[in-house]
């Protein structure tokens, strides 16, 4: 690293002495055993370390941006039998930035710190960082160099400004940002180690995993991981799921469990020490004969990924025709990289022209029906089926809201409906919550009608 200081206004001080620079220890103390072991607790066994997140961002808190790196480091610390203990949001203020960064490594032995790396005014946490540790911001050459050759590389000229995006915390460690400029930075006081991360979700996850989860799997490579397994649930409700379950023992001693309910689907996750295995499988065993075919997956991926798996197990084509979710399903379809393989096309028929114009449906069914009954939706899959050449149609017709209802009618009425050669097959639904709800509800309900008429035809 270089030591050329730089020239940041913020940071002159003129009549300050020079500030020490405190004896830290070079290598991690706990390298030797592996595993963390909190000395003040006396003889408890090895303590996993506690990982802490401070998120920086007045974007964040003011409902413009929604934080994203709690989730992000959460599930990356997961296998690794780590925890996230907790996240901090805090500002662009110095003031509460620093005293998050002092509450997070009063508590925890890993503390991330995402944004603030950027070059702007509203950029504060290196500063904020350096005078924690009462270090300098320097200038590191390595960034420096790497963003005057990614700018050359398209032409552009670098700026003072932009060369900011290379200053770092003297004496940290380095981490090239391989999705951006600002280089991410690890720093260790008394035992204790501080990330510094750049807040743009691509870059906070390309450094992650290029550096701080390598970087803690060396350091703490014999955590225990708990045994987990996870299942993704479509058809049964949060409370009905609990109901048939526990009668059964489930989840068993010293197995834990969480439901996350979320529209048209439930996670359930048992988990427990890895000593405590086979009741975790036990408690997986009572959910697969309870719930069957309600189990959707047990890999976590999206329905429409599992329904496209079933097209692509049986060799199958699909036409698909929406009106009420505006394209969400067909979205959804082609969100995973093999769709094309079953995913023939789809059309929005919105309006009433088009669902006769597009997908033959009669104008006299639209009439003595209406567009949002099982006589349509029936119509509208037969009518892509056919217009495709595919071997499956799936349409989906329904009142989002808020305006359309009537009194027969109300929100969150939603018809679906599977064509195949032998007919077609509608299925009625209510939907709670408004627009957004009902939408995410009839992507996820209309997919598994199809995934049900899927798994009965094999
Ligand atoms: P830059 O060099 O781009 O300025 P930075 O490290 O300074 O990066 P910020 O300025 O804090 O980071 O944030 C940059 C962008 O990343 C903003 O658009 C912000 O909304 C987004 N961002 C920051 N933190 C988060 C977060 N926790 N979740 C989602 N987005 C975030
Ligand atoms: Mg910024």
């Amino acid at each position: 690293m270089d030591s050329r200081r730089a020239r940041d206004p913020r940071r002159d001080r003129p009549k300050k002495a020079m500030p020490q620079r405190p004896v830290l220890p070079r290598r991690l103390q706990t390298a030797e055993s592996g595993v963390y072991r909190r000395p003040a607790l006396g003889d408890t066994g090895p303590v996993n370390p506690k990982v802490e997140l401070v998120s920086t961002g007045s974007e964040l808190l003011s409902g413009r941006t929604v934080n994203r790196h709690a989730q992000t480091l959460g599930e990356a610390l997961a296998p690794l039998g780590l925890v996230l203990a907790r996240d901090t949001t805090v500002p662009d203020d110095a003031a509460a930035i620093a005293d998050a960064i002092r509450g997070a490594l009063g508590r925890a032995e890993i503390v991330i710190v995402s944004g603030g790396l950027g070059p702007t005014s509203d950029d504060l946490t290196r500063d904020v960082v350096a005078d924690l540790f009462r270090r300098w911001v320097v200038m590191d050459e390595s960034a420096r160099r790497q963003i005057h050759e990614r700018f050359a590389h398209a032409d552009r000229p670098v700026t003072a400004m932009t060369e900011r995006h290379a200053l770092v915390v003297e004496g940290a460690e380095v981490l090239p940002n391989s999705a951006g400029l600002a280089p991410g930075e690890r720093l260790e006081k008394d035992g204790r180690f501080l990330f510094l991360l750049p807040g743009p979700p691509r870059e906070f996850s390309a450094i992650l995993e290029e550096h701080v989860l390598p970087w803690l799997r060396a350091n703490w490579p014999d955590l225990e991981v708990p045994h987990t397994r996870i299942f993704q649930v479509c058809g049964v409700g949060e409370s009905d799921l609990v109901t048939r379950l526990v009668p059964r023992g489930f989840p068993g001693e010293g197995v834990e469990v969480a439901y996350c309910a979320q529209p048209g689907r439930v996670e359930i996750r048992v988990w427990a020490p890895p000593a405590r295995q086979d009741a975790v499988e036990a408690a997986a065993a009572i959910v697969r004969e309870t719930l069957g075919s309600f189990v959707f997956t047990e890999d976590r991926r999206d329905l429409a990924e599992v329904v496209g798996g079933l097209l692509l197990d049986r060799k199958a084509t699909l036409g698909l025709a929406e009106s009420c979710t505006g394209g969400l399903v067909g979205q959804r379809l082609t969100a995973f990289a093999g769709s094309s393989e079953f995913f023939l096309g789809g059309i929005i028929a919105y309006a009433n022209a088009s669902k006769s114009r597009d997908l033959a449906v009669r104008p006299d069914t639209l009439d003595t029906y209406g567009a949002v009954s099982a006589e349509t939706a029936r119509q509208m899959a037969r009518g892509v089926r056919i217009r495709f050449g595919a071997d499956f149609g799936l349409s989906v017709t329904g009142i989002a809201g808020p305006a359309g209802a009537t009194d027969d009618k109300p929100v969150g009425l939603v018809f679906a409906a599977v064509a195949d050669a032998a007919g077609a097959a509608a299925k009625e639904f209510r939907f709670p919550g408004g627009r957004s709800s009902v939408r995410d509800w009839a992507s996820q309900m209309a997919l598994d009608l199809l995934r049900r008429r899927l798994l009965a035809a094999s």
